[in-house]
């Protein structure tokens, strides 16, 4: 499908409009606690993740005190978060680099961010946004599956869905879009089941109105005529 910029604007109007008070979900008081919270949630959800992160800040408050963590006692504090030796092992690691290459402080340019253990580009993105108010497009599991439902992008990759949707909305946008399409990821846009019935994008969306296959699960929704509202 292909979007034009009215009806790219009427998109991000109707979501701010659906998810007004949309914002990051990973609790945290400082840009040191976003990335070791969103290390955490990798391949485990931001719920959980918040019910293990104030026992862990309180034994590693700074940098210095995760460089020091003995890994066994930090496989145990993160152990319901999943994949826990590998993210203790990378969490020793950031602390230990932080001290290292930035003095104790996370560093706010993406390079620098991506270079750290266990930061890849998504978590370098929800760090330099949530944390520093820089613009960037985390796409996580919610936001690939939304928009490739929407056709905002084909991309196999989080990769190529960022780009699309970073070449497709303002820069400015960019910050509000990543939480608004999380939140309507997990509230109406479920990965098994879409509430498209429900849906407020639905008469933009070729996979509610089943005029394409769901890229997600390969099924078609009923078929309903798309109306672009002007169009
Ligand atoms: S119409 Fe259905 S598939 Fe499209 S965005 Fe809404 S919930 Fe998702």
């Amino acid at each position: 499908m292909r979007w034009t910029t009215s009806h790219l604007q009427d998109l991000l109007v109707r979501l701010a409009e659906a998810y007004p008070d949309a914002h990051c979900a990973l609790a945290h008081g400082d840009p040191f606690q976003l990335v070791v919270a969103t290390i955490l949630s990798a391949q485990c959800t931001d719920v959980r993740v918040n019910l293990v992160t104030p026992a862990l800040f309180a034994k590693y408050p700074t940098p210095a005190k995760l460089a020091q963590a003995k890994i066994l006692e930090l496989e145990t504090l993160i152990h319901s978060t999943g994949f826990f030796r590998n993210k203790a092992r990378n969490l020793i690691g950031l602390g230990q680099a932080l001290l290292e290459r930035h003095s104790g402080t996370v560093p706010s340019d993406p390079q620098s961010l991506s270079a750290l253990p266990g930061v890849g580009q998504k978590t370098a993105n929800v760090v330099l946004s949530n944390a520093f108010g820089i613009s960037a497009l985390a796409v996580d599991t919610h936001i690939f599956r939304v928009a490739r439902r929407l056709e905002l992008s084909a991309g196999n990759t989080p990769g190529k869905v960022e780009a699309d949707l970073c070449r497709l909305f303002p820069r400015d946008t960019w910050i509000a879009l990543h939480h608004q399409l999380i939140w309507h990821g997990r509230r109406v846009c479920d990965a098994r089941k879409p509430r498209c019935e429900e849906c407020p994008l639905r008469d933009l969306c070729p996979t509610g109105t089943g005029r394409i296959e769901d890229p997600h699960s390969g099924k078609r929704m009923r078929k309903t005529r798309t109306v672009f509202p002007g169009a």
